[in-house]
């Protein structure tokens, strides 16, 4: 069987219009004679009837007080709304299909409900009716644990269902339709003049899925990458072949089009808040204690810089009162920076090529965007910036680097 798993995101199925184009793709897809495996999101975004967003403001209707093992029954319904919904658009076309949930399709999770992960696939089922010649609608973003409890697998996860999917079945492609024409060098919501990157690498995707750019999900990257699916990001609306993630060996660059250096994407993460703790000279452990601390409360730190009198690092702005209240507790006085953003730049080799650094700090100080704090890895290079700042210096970053001209054809 040559299997193509295609996944249909939130609002590739919002409205009548965009379920046609759903309908085309899976068309398509029969007539090149693949079985085809669709994993749908809930329908829409914030404000649609039965987006995930709506759902999560229906579970707080009583405040925070929703146990996770119902949270996760709530959430998995706009899966199921749109599954069904799909289903009903295919009989009445003729298309033979059957809906499946993610336990009846044999995503096994563990227990973390809200944000389970995969432990296993079980794709038996699904090739059954793969076999009896049914298009199979899964519904994205749940699973089930081996004591046959609903789980979903965190915002964004119909990506993951669609890659695990793609991986047990040994799909030739997973088809990952969006709402924009393939992965960009930036959200183009944030800058108009983003090209279109034809092709990356899993390690490209990774680096720019981690550091911000939503279009997928890491875990869904990661899990393509290890068992070496291709990936293509395309759009609903359109043809386009999109953007094809893949192993490195299946890429052609041509030497000519081999830039000085490999950057190939900016990134953001807004709503983060930089603490600073400051203390007199000559104390000790103190440090130990409070990174301790943040993680004996489940809170994640990133962006950690140590000095002997000073430490700096990052929370997500809605831990930031927990973790200020803790660090009260030790008898140590926070700064708190609140709505930060960290800006990422992306690429693969950027470590010891002169001149990055330089560049980011004359297009930042070009635009009197103050750095708060900077970082640096082998692909990456990270600023923080006032979170009003952040649409600022990723306009003036993707300009510094001619992004706009970035094309691997
Ligand atoms: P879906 O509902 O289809 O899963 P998402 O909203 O999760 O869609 O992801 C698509 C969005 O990702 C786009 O609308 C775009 O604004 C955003 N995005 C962020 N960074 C990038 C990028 N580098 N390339 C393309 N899209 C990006
Ligand atoms: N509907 C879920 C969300 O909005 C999953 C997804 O869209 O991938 O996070
Ligand atoms: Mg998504």
């Amino acid at each position: 069987m040559r299997i193509i798993v295609q996944k249909f995101g939130g609002t590739s199925v919002a409205t009548p219009e965009q379920r046609q184009r759903v309908l085309h793709h899976i068309r398509k897809a029969l007539a090149e004679e693949y079985r085809l495996v669709v994993v749908v999101s809930a329908m829409g975004r914030k404000g649609d009837p039965y987006a995930t967003d709506t759902l999560l403001s229906i579970s707080k209707q009583y405040g925070d007080v929703i146990t996770p093992r119902e949270k996760d029954l709530l959430m998995s319904c706009g899966e199921i709304i749109s599954a069904a919904t799909i289903s009903s658009l295919l009989t009445k076309h003729e298309i033979q299909n059957c809906v499946l949930t993610g336990g009846q399709a044999g995503i096994i999770t563990n227990n973390h409900h809200t944000n389970a992960q995969i432990i296993t696939v079980n794709p038996k089922r699904v090739k059954h009716e793969l076999e009896k010649g049914n298009v199979v609608i899964v519904t994205g973003f749940q699973g089930q644990t081996t004591d046959g409890e609903i789980t979903t697998l965190g915002r964004g996860g119909s990506d993951t269902t669609a890659t695990a999917l793609g991986a047990a079945l040994h799909a030739e492609y997973v088809d990952i339709f969006t709402d924009v024409e393939g992965i960009m060098t930036a959200d183009p919501r944030i800058v108009e003049d983003a090209a279109q990157l034809e092709q990356v690498t899993y390690t490209e995707m990774c680096n720019l899925a981690f550091q911000g750019a939503k279009v997928i999900h890491p875990r869904a990257v990661e899990i393509a990458m290890q068992t070496q699916i291709p990936i293509r990001v395309r759009s609903t609306m359109s043809d386009h072949k999109g953007t094809l993630v893949t192993h490195l060996t299946e890429i052609d660059r041509p030497a000519s089009e081999v830039r000085e250096t490999t950057i190939i994407g900016i990134t953001q993460m807004p709503n983060v808040t930089q603490i600073k703790i400051r203390v007199n000279q000559g104390q000790y452990d103190w440090q130990v204690s409070v990174f301790k601390a943040m993680a004996d409360h489940g809170i994640s730190v990133d962006f950690i810089s140590v000095n002997p009198c000073e430490i700096a690092y990052t929370v997500y702005d809605d831990l930031a009162d927990q973790a200020a209240a803790i660090i009260s507790d030790l008898g140590l006085t926070p700064e708190l920076s609140r709505g930060c953003a960290k800006v990422s730049v992306v690429g693969a080799g950027i470590a010891g090529v002169p001149g990055v650094m330089a560049k980011i700090s004359e297009a930042l100080t070009e635009e009197d965007v103050q750095i708060l704090q900077s970082a640096d890895s082998h692909t990456t290079i990270w600023v923080l910036v006032h979170g009003e700042d952040m649409v600022k210096a990723i306009r003036a970053l993707h300009r510094k680097f001619n992004l706009h001209n970035l094309n691997y054809a």
